[in-house]
């Protein structure tokens, strides 16, 4: 199946063509229409299968529907384990967003704050963050959740691995209750359906 067929507007497919992506990843076929539908998903995606744009594709097509006014605050938060990974998540998502005009950022520890402190004031539309920063930064009223409309959870195994748990868990009671859902994992353990049953009741599930 084409990308065009999969729900995406003309903007997203056009810059998903310009990097050379021919035709969707077993993943994306199956994630992307799930998500545009507004379901709560856990999916089970080693890295490698084409799992990020099979949640960025989808979200960054419902944020650009959604955008009546610009918003200063965050309505997209997607949680990574690592700098690492949540740099490389944030460049797919300026990549895939390059039409859109949508904001992002990439936010993590163990660099000066000021820079991403300033950035959010600015206004960002979709955060990619580590657990540990933001809750930093939350509590220190430099990151408001009240607008998020969707949160995903990349690589959670590897987020429990690095006991991230209390982290994770302190943001996710901090959501809004309406918030849509997906968590993305190598492999669904019993703690990572553990973490999963705690956020939302009954998700769509994938594995690939
Ligand atoms: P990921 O599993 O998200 O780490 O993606 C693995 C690699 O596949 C990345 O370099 C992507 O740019 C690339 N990729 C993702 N989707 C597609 C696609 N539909 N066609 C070709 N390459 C893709």
């Amino acid at each position: 199946m084409p990308f065009s067929k999969l729900g995406l507007s003309n903007a997203l497919v056009q810059a998903v063509t310009e990097l050379g992506y021919t035709k969707p990843t077993t993943i994306q076929n199956k994630a992307i229409p799930v998500i545009l539908q507004g379901q709560n998903l856990i999916a089970a995606a080693q890295t490698g299968t084409g799992k990020t744009a099979s949640f960025v594709l989808p979200i960054l097509e419902k944020l650009s529907k959604g955008q009546t006014q610009r918003k200063k605050r965050v309505r997209a938060l997607i949680l990574a384990p690592t700098r690492e990974l949540a740099v490389q998540v944030e460049e797919k998502v300026r990549a895939y967003g390059k039409h859109l005009g949508l904001t992002s950022l990439a936010m993590y520890g163990g660099v000066d704050e000021q820079h991403q402190k300033a950035r959010l004031i600015e206004g960002v539309d979709v955060l990619v963050a580590t657990p540990g920063r933001l809750i930093d930064l939350y509590g220190q009223r430099a990151v408001y959740f009240e607008e998020i409309e969707m949160v995903v959870l990349d690589e959670a195994d590897r987020m429990l691995d690095m006991g991230f748990i209390d982290a994770i868990q302190k943001i996710l009671d901090r959501l809004p209750e309406q918030v849509q859902f997906l968590l993305f994992s190598a492999t669904l353990s019993r703690k990572v359906r553990e973490l999963a049953k705690s956020a939302v009741h009954d998700p769509y599930e994938i594995t690939i």
